[in-house]
């Protein structure tokens, strides 16, 4: 059987890891600035996150949600102080598309409204609501297209006021990530959050905060969107939440009433998952994870910023995009085959930075010296090479 070849795939094959460093079948050590997308929030094959899942592998790997799971509580507890949410709920499921998908049907289920809105260049997500409100036609099956979703402008609150004006009585849900990953790393304002709580609020829709790939501490703090003061009714969480284990969530604020077969799923919040999730909380306490994200991100920014060739240096903590010109369009590759960093991509020039957020600095200067050989010097720096006498 073959795969089904869906993906573009780089002609590399991954067989280790630890930490910002990973090693393919040759013993070729790469630097990580991609975390595999986003994915890895602690560090690879960190040992605590090891232990954790060995110790549950050993003792039950599986139980349906028909009885009860202790380390489901356990990890609520944890997440509701780790993201300053107590008083919120958890539900468990298993991907990012899977938390927005319900993350949206429970908004429909609140409200018995049907609209959503969403904006330009977002990404939620390949299942069916969730794709229907990611603004990509070619990823939107025939079946999935639907007249529910409204796409606005994103950060433009006039649009977004008379939308409200028009249709208040029919939104359900405004979507929206707190930094657009996929996207290109476009940043909410933080004006425009606080217009979408405040809108919200008056029309009784629920405000969902995507925080897939923003979220769980990468930009410094624990939802992107706290940078703007706001609470979000729901907050989807997917990619760090595990490490690499599949995991996923939404937190729900506590005015969303559950009841009895609402929302479900067979693997959602099984003991492996929660041992797996259980164990990034920890390290991201024990280790002040989110504030070496702020740190070295910001350095990372500060730094990048210096380098004249690359243009539109942006992003909050560990989630940075910049962009390159047209003549440096293989930069992305030259830095994965000639100096051995993955890093991310957003099309058409958008390099996205989304390391482990255990990122050290050392690692940090590392990817600075290599993406300043592969850049041509400037006029200013060219000059002083000329100066040096040889
Ligand atoms: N939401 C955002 C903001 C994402 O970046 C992604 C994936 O890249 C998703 C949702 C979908 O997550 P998953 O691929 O786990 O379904």
């Amino acid at each position: 059987m073959k795969l089904f070849d869906v993906y573009a795939v780089n002609d590399i094959t991954i067989v280790k890891a630890k930490g910002s460093y990973i090693w393919d079948e040759n013993g070729l050590q790469y630097l990580d600035m991609y975390g595999g997308h986003a994915v890895i929030s602690i560090g690879h094959t960190h040992p605590h996150f090891v232990k954790r899942i060995t110790e549950q592998l050993n003792k039950i790997a599986f139980y349906s949600n028909s009885v009860r799971i202790p380390l489901q509580q356990e990890l609520a507890e944890k997440l509701g102080k780790v993201s300053g949410r107590e008083d919120y709920q958890l539900f468990l499921c298993n991907s990012g598309a899977e938390a927005n998908e319900n993350a949206l049907k429970l908004a429909s289920f609140h409200t018995g409204r049907k609209k959503i809105i969403a904006f330009r260049k977002s990404f939620h997500g390949r299942t069916s609501l969730a794709v229907a409100a990611t603004d990509n036609p070619a990823i939107v099956a025939p079946v999935n297209q639907t007249d529910n979703i409204i796409f606005l402008p994103f950060n433009d609150e006039d649009s977004l006021e008379a939308c409200f004006r028009a249709q208040g009585s029919e939104i359900a849900a405004v979507i929206i990530e707190g930094i657009q990953g996929v996207g290109g790393i476009n940043l909410s304002k933080e004006s425009f959050l606080q217009k979408i709580r405040s809108l919200c609020t008056q029309h009784n829709a629920v405000f969902i905060a995507d925080s897939v790939q923003c979220g769980y501490g990468r930009t410094g703090k624990f939802f992107s969107h706290d940078y703007a003061n706001v609470d979000a009714d729901i907050y989807t969480m997917a990619k760090g939440m595990g490490n690499g284990f599949p995991v996923a969530g939404i937190i729900i604020a506590p005015h969303l009433k559950p009841r009895i077969g609402m929302l479900g799923t067979t693997f959602g919040g099984n003991p492996l998952a929660c041992a797996a999730a259980l164990a990034v909380l920890e390290v991201i306490e024990e280790e002040k994870l989110m504030e070496n994200a702020k740190n070295i991100g910001d350095y990372l920014l500060g730094e990048l910023k210096k380098i004249p060739a690359l243009q539109n240096v942006r992003g909050k903590g560990l989630m940075i995009g910049l962009d390159v010109p047209e003549e440096l369009k293989d930069l992305r590759k030259d830095l994965l085959f000639h100096q051995h960093i993955f890093t991310g991509e957003a099309k058409p020039n958008t390099i996205r930075l989304l390391p482990s957020l255990a990122l050290s600095k050392k690692d940090a200067d590392e990817f600075l010296e290599s993406i300043r050989e592969e850049l041509p010097l400037s006029p200013k720096e060219e000059n002083r090479k000329e100066d040096i006498p040889v």
